[in-house]
Parts: C-alpha cells; sequence; structure tokens
C-alpha cells in the first residue's frame, strides 16, 4: 500500500486552497500555521493547505493570518485571515471628482485592490478595502469583494455608484464633490 505523508493525506481531504479555492492538487501545498522556525510541526490542526500563491502570499504578508486556532482533536476552526493588498487604503494625493467619475473610477478597475466609501442600503455609511468583481453599468451598483472579511463564502458586497463619498484607488484618493 502507497504510504502518504501528513501533508499529501492534508491536501487529500482539503482538496482545494484554504484562500482561493484552488484545486489542483499538484499546486497545492501546506502552510504549518505556527511555522517550522517556531516550532510548528507537520500536524493535522497545524496546517492549512493553500495553492502555491497564496502560500507565497503568506510568507511574504500579502495574506496575514489573524485568527487563533483552536484544536479539538483533528478538527480546525475558526481562522480568520486579511489580504493586505498592501496600498490599498494608503494614499499619496487626493483629488476632487464627479459622481460620475467616482463610478467610472471603480469600474475601470477589476480586481485592483481598493477602498470604497459607499451609503449602504440601510443608509449607513461604509468603508471597506476590497477589489471590483463584476463591474456594473454606470448607474448600477457593482459587486466587489471585501478583502477585510473573515467570512470566506459571504465576502461580496454591492456598491451603489451614486452613494460613493471616496475612493481610493492607486495611491490616490478621489472624494466627491458635495
Ligand atoms: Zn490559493
Ligand atoms: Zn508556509
Amino acid at each position: 500500500m502507497k504510504k502518504y505523508t501528513k501533508k499529501q493525506v492534508k491536501k487529500l481531504f482539503d482538496k482545494e486552497c484554504f484562500f482561493c479555492g484552488e484545486n489542483d492538487y499538484d499546486l497545492l501545498d501546506a502552510h504549518r500555521i505556527i511555522e517550522g522556525k517556531d516550532g510548528g510541526t507537520y500536524h493535522w490542526w497545524n496546517m492549512l493547505t493553500t495553492c502555491v500563491k497564496c502560500h507565497r502570499k503568506v510568507h511574504t504578508g500579502k495574506i496575514k493570518i489573524l485568527g487563533k486556532y483552536h484544536s479539538t482533536g483533528a478538527t480546525l476552526f475558526k481562522i480568520h485571515y486579511i489580504e493586505t493588498c498592501l496600498s490599498a487604503d494608503q494614499f499619496q494625493e487626493e483629488k476632487k471628482v464627479t459622481k460620475t467619475q467616482a463610478a467610472e473610477l471603480l469600474i475601470g478597475s477589476p480586481n485592483t485592490p481598493l477602498s470604497v466609501s459607499f451609503q449602504k442600503q440601510d443608509g449607513t455609511e461604509r468603508t471597506m478595502r476590497g477589489k471590483l468583481v463584476k463591474p456594473e453599468p454606470l448607474l448600477g451598483r457593482s459587486m466587489v469583494e471585501d478583502l477585510d472579511s473573515d467570512d470566506k463564502k459571504n465576502r461580496l458586497r454591492q456598491v451603489d455608484h451614486r452613494t460613493i463619498n471616496w475612493l481610493v484607488v492607486d495611491g490616490v484618493k478621489y472624494t466627491v464633490k458635495s
């Protein structure tokens, strides 16, 4: 019988990258939550299955694992993480724009980390760091992935273009003129 290493068993069991869902076995790796240099071992509860891309991001600090893990035998739960998207809320320059320009900037920046402040449907203001995933026409609502959310399955937020207060993209903060 073929003997599997703990790492292989973990990858076969999880089947996909914890962060992005990549499921090509050959691209999967196992990250030790308590890292090797800190004495972490390849125990079931200390491993996260990641793809090579995300694994690199973990080690370069682009993905930060925030939550504490708890082990109950072989169960691992409550791991939170964020993609730090280093530049998402930092800016060196400020500009005033119209509502339409703000909407154009948003839909013109797919897959770019950005920060946006807008009004939710219940009228409250919300600021989030995100990544545009589904652009809509100018006066619509776009889907933005909330990068600070720890809920892996429910990270999409609807941003109504008409309610944008400001937006940070590529180091520039665009504030909507009132
Ligand atoms: Zn991944
Ligand atoms: Zn690792």
